[in-house]
């Protein structure tokens, strides 16, 4: 019921990366995050020392055997990359690791389409460049993430949102100030929590309904903010006025106006965090995915997960 961090896979992870990272930096932010990562850097330089103490004898010895233009392609300090068609335990760690940020891929051991697909867009939810390919900037923005792992029920994956700093929801409807705020993003987070279904708004098309809040939803909504690193605030859940077929009355879907304090816009920032965000949510499974440029999205950002 509680998220905790995953020491083991982290430092396994950074034991294969470069110490070279831009994607890195996102995480600075998490203090939690911080000291599991400072952990993971020491069995790091443990790692490395003893491995230095036991191996270099026989290294050298070695190399003193083998003609000196073979040396320069041999070097053990380096994790290959993983790229498409690639196999075996590097690509399933690699894949456990997608899984515990929140893909939906498969742990098989072999890099395949949807492995590539998860790189991708966690590549563009983290910033990097966008090639599909596991290099060492790309490995080590995978282990900066802080690798909690999510988990509860509704009710508790609800209370976990209500806490975290990184996430808020508004208690009040865009355009209908004062009205029905008990079916505000933050009342519908709130009866969650509570164990109650969600309302919808009594305006529009909704007419006041229940409903439950889904939990793949949540669960995407935690894994954004604790391990990928934005802060959000949400405008509305079940809440709000919305076509007829909305989403948003299946209690799958979240709106999005504000991604790490800044606002979503057809550019600049705003527009650059958007498109990092939708990536991101489409990593964690969100199938229904709108912002800027899209029809009546130019301010914020829609990602909804499929009904069950
Ligand atoms: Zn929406």
């Amino acid at each position: 019921m509680t998220t905790k961090p995953n020491a083991r896979s982290i430092a396994s992870f950074l034991r294969r990366s470069e110490k070279t990272s831009s994607g890195a930096g996102a995480f600075a932010r998490g203090r939690r995050g911080k000291a599991v990562i400072a952990t993971a850097g020491l069995l790091l330089a443990v790692a490395t020392a003893s491995a230095n103490a036991a191996g270099s004898p026989s290294l050298s010895a070695w190399a003193d055997r083998i003609a000196p233009g073979a040396q320069r392609s041999v070097d053990i300090s380096k994790p290959a990359t993983l790229c498409p068609g690639s196999k075996g335990e590097a690509v399933s760690e690699l894949q456990r690791r997608l899984v515990l940020l929140g893909s939906t891929t498969k742990v098989t051991g072999v890099f395949d389409s949807p492995t590539e697909k998860a790189v991708k867009k966690f590549q563009r939810a983290h910033a990097l460049k966008v090639d599909g390919l596991v290099g060492p900037r790309t490995r080590a923005a995978l282990a900066a993430a802080p690798g909690l792992r999510i988990t509860g029920n509704r009710a508790e994956l609800a209370q976990q949102i209500v806490r975290r700093p990184g996430i808020t929801a508004d208690d009040f409807h865009s355009g209908h100030k004062g009205q029905d705020p008990e079916s505000s993003a933050r009342s519908n987070l709130r009866d969650t929590a509570a164990g109650k279904s969600a309302l919808t708004s009594r305006y529009g098309d909704a007419h006041g309904k229940r409903v439950d809040l889904d939990t793949d939803m949540l669960r995407g909504l935690l894994q954004l903010n604790a391990n990928h690193g934005f802060r959000l605030n949400i405008t509305e859940l079940a809440g709000g006025d919305h076509s007829k077929t909305s989403w948003h009355y299946a209690g799958t879907t979240f709106d999005v106006n504000e991604i790490n304090g800044v606002h979503v816009a057809m550019s600049g920032k705003g527009r650059e965090l958007a498109e990092r965000l939708q990536s991101a949510c489409t990593f964690l499974g969100a199938t229904q995915v709108l912002g800027p440029g899209d029809r009546n999205h130019d301010t914020h950002v829609h990602c909804g997960w499929p009904q069950n």
